[in-house]
């Protein structure tokens, strides 16, 4: 696939974007059509199109300048009262645009967000086996 996408064209200045944070590894701007007020997108200079792409290091960074923004959406006239990080890795997963992205979401009381989901109650056993299958799979 074609690593260059939208966000490529934002990073090198060719496509229009309302920048929150840049450094050499990272830039930060503001999500084209926000789910909240001060939606901002934390992505990697260099692409990738999915976590499994992605140097863990600039993984780091990535949670790093999200952190970063999370108090800004606090201390700024966004005036968050709490923040979520998303993060799509995969079209299952929602994924939209094929270069990683953090999405730093501030929350204000009544701003409709929201995460849809049916948590379930397994047993302890069910549990452990899959933490198994996880855990085995981790050195893979
Ligand atoms: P995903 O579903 O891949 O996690 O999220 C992609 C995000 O990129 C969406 O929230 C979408 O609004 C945002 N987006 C898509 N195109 C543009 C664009 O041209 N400029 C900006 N700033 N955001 C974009």
């Amino acid at each position: 696939m074609n690593p260059y996408t939208i966000f490529t064209e934002i990073i090198n200045g060719q496509a229009p974007s309302s920048k929150v944070y840049e450094d050499d590894d990272v830039c930060a701007f503001m999500d084209i059509r926000p789910v909240t007020p001060g939606h901002v997108l934390v992505v990697p200079k260099i692409p990738a199109e999915s976590l499994a792409d992605l140097d863990p290091a600039l993984g780091g960074k990535l949670f790093q300048v999200g952190q970063r923004i999370a108090a800004a959406l606090r201390a700024s006239e966004v005036a968050a009262h709490g923040v979520n990080f998303f993060l799509a890795d995969g079209v299952m997963a929602g994924q939209e645009v094929f270069h990683v992205h953090l999405h730093v979401i501030p929350r204000t009381p009544g701003d409709g967000f929201g995460l849809r989901a049916r948590p379930t109650s397994p047993k302890r056993a069910d549990l452990d086996y899959l933490a198994g299958s996880i855990r085995g799979a981790l050195d893979r």
